[in-house]
């Protein structure tokens, strides 16, 4: 039925940022149900030889996806190929179909899709986001098995069935889809399931368009839209909007591309203040496919890389290779810009399933340093890469979550050992690599003079730093008014910490949210810092405020701050100061 709705705004998990306008496209995948047949005992053979060869076939296509994925976006795009090979080299899967065949007599179209189903169904069982993207992946691979033994099931070619550029609807995107997908042909991806962590969404991003994952209930829409639009920022999705509603977004849209062409106009001038006061603007990034963000922002380099979310996406834990191949192509195509790599910071809300932490306070349990001591082997293997990399010196580590000075003797006498061990193999490595820490936990803030004689550089996590401040979980809603990193006591944190590590002459520099937030440029810059790591596409913004700013005024707005007493207090002095100084809202 074609009836037409009126606007309709449907919700899900934004997974690629910017704004899409269009018509939808529905990519449906062909169904599996394959039918049983039952062969003879003489066909057998020749069935387990048809399955055998399609099998071959499958895997050189992956491999070829992999080298064209690898091309296209990077090291960690190609990631998603290795869980594929993997899942077609399983020997117990191809047993399972083999035998499958021959004790059922049925033919081996129908023992895969079998097979498969059931170990789809177990990972789909496991009700945990990771699982139930594996169970994709097996999808995925069955339908290319399947497709290389009979001529039924082909992939739709969206360069000739799109009705110029569309908005591409789907239940899921498939690995093997994606080659598919390209930047000229469609507007933006909506998937009905998939996480953010989902390969949907890790192949939206690097194709830069604007994508939601997780809108339960979208495909049902789909007979009744004439226009739609997705919102990669909220992660909304507006089913025929209303004229006022267009023109806003239309408006919103329009802005967007006025503000990238000022952005990169922007990130081309040199990051000093009006006083001549140097600020390096690092980036923070969490997947090889943020290199060329971090190019084209003309951003000092990366301020973090959070090495954790490399291994949500890949189906098993990284290999030393894997790593060392991810590290090794952020430090090539980075240099000479530095590269900061933070060790795994897991636990808190980071990969608790995958790692099977069942804790009922996990921000105060297992996280970061404590859960890599537990983990001595993928501790090693994790060190052996970054340091395996870090031949052109431009790598530097960062050690998560401390809480004590033993956690910093500890860690770097296990990278001392672990060059000692690259040493003996006569591999090349920085001997010098230099070694800072998040500060992000109060007890370090207390004894940050003591710390900095033991590292190269503080970097201060306000994210998780105001957090264990004011007792107040930082994606809590409930305490969302809690949460505030302007509270006094945070400001006197950093004050602390910047003024420790000027007093040793070491590095300092902040990497949290905060500095992104514009208003609180000014103050981070008064209270000292010289370098900010902030997202790619915010570098331009914040280097804009940058060079609107005296560092002398700064350090005055500094000192009020600090003999405020409430947030409220703080907040008011930071919007006064930008307004006079800054003026206009930069993000607007
Ligand atoms: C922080 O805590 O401020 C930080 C930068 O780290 P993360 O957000 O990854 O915990
Ligand atoms: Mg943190």
């Amino acid at each position: 039925m074609n009836k037409k709705i009126k606007e309709k705004i449907l919700k899900g998990v934004p997974a690629s940022p910017g704004i899409a306008i269009g018509t939808p496209f529905n990519y449906v995948h062909e169904t599996l149900n394959v039918s049983r047949e039952t062969i003879s005992d003489h066909e057998i053979e020749a069935e387990i030889i048809k399955y055998k060869a399609a099998l071959e076939k499958t895997k050189t296509d992956i491999v070829e996806d992999k080298k064209n994925a690898a091309k296209r976006g990077g090291q960690e795009a190609a990631k998603i190929f290795d869980a594929h090979l993997l899942i077609i080299d399983d020997q117990v899967l191809i047993d399972e179909t083999v035998y499958f065949i021959s004790s059922h007599n049925v033919q081996a179209s129908y023992a895969v899709s079998k097979i498969m189903k059931d170990y789809q169904m177990a990972f789909e069982k496991l009700q945990n986001q990771y699982f139930s993207q594996r169970a994709f992946d097996i999808e995925d691979v069955c339908r290319r098995i399947i497709k290389n033994m009979s001529s039924e099931l082909d992939h739709v070619d969206l360069s000739t069935v799109l009705k110029g550029k569309q908005i591409v609807i789907s239940n899921n995107i498939f690995p093997s889809d994606t080659l598919n997908f390209n930047k000229d042909l469609i507007l933006g991806i909506v998937t009905e399931s998939g996480g953010s962590t989902s390969h949907a969404a890790i192949l939206s991003k690097s194709l830069e368009v604007p994508a939601v994952v997780g809108v339960s209930g979208i495909t049902k829409y789909l007979n009744n839209i004439s226009l739609m639009i997705v919102d990669g920022y909220t992660g909304k999705i507006i089913i025929n909007p209303k004229p006022s509603t267009f023109e806003s977004y239309k408006k919103r849209q329009h802005e967007e591309q006025k503000q990238v062409e000022e952005d990169l106009k922007y990130s081309k001038m040199p990051s000093v203040t009006l006083d001549n006061q140097k600020i390096k603007i690092l980036s923070n990034i969490q997947s090889t496919l943020e290199i060329d963000s971090v190019i084209k922002w003309n951003s000092d380099g990366v301020g973090l890389f959070r090495t954790e979310f490399l291994f949500e996406s890949s189906l098993s834990v990284l290999s030393e290779d894997d790593q060392f191949r991810i590290y090794d192509e952020v430090s090539e195509k980075l240099y000479p810009r530095e590269v900061t790599i933070r060790l795994l910071d897991i636990g808190g809300d980071k990969l608790n399933d995958k790692m099977s932490l069942k804790e009922d306070n996990p921000f105060m349990g297992v996280r970061g340093m404590r859960l890599l001591f537990d983990h001595p082997q993928l501790l090693r293997s994790h060190l052996r890469a970054i340091l395996r990399a870090s031949g052109r010196n431009n790598i530097s580590i960062i050690i998560p979550f401390v809480a004590n000075l033993s956690e910093i003797t500890k860690t770097k006498q296990l990278i001392e050992r672990t060059k000692k061990e690259l040493a003996s193999e006569g591999r090349s490595f920085n001997n010098k690599i230099k070694i800072g820490i998040m500060v992000e936990i109060p007890s370090i803030v207390m004894i940050s003079e003591a710390v900095a004689e033991k590292v190269d550089f503080f970097s201060i996590g306000t994210n998780d730093l105001t957090q264990y401040l004011l007792a107040a979980d930082r994606g809590n809603e409930r305490v969302s008014n809690i949460y505030d990193s302007f509270h006094p006591a945070v400001i006197k944190m950093l004050d602390i910490t910047v003024r420790a590590a000027k007093k040793k002459h070491i590095g300092v520099g902040l990497c949290g949210q905060m500095a992104g937030y514009p208003i609180a440029i000014p103050l981070l810059i008064g209270l000292g810092l010289r370098e900010l790591s902030v997202t790619p596409f915010l570098v331009p913004v914040v280097k804009k405020i940058i060079r609107r700013l005296d560092s002398r005024k700064c350090r005055i707005l500094a000192d009020k701050c600090l003999k405020v007493s409430t947030s409220r207090s703080v907040s008011s002095l930071l919007s006064d100061f930008f307004e006079k100084n800054i003026g206009e809202n930069p993000l607007q």
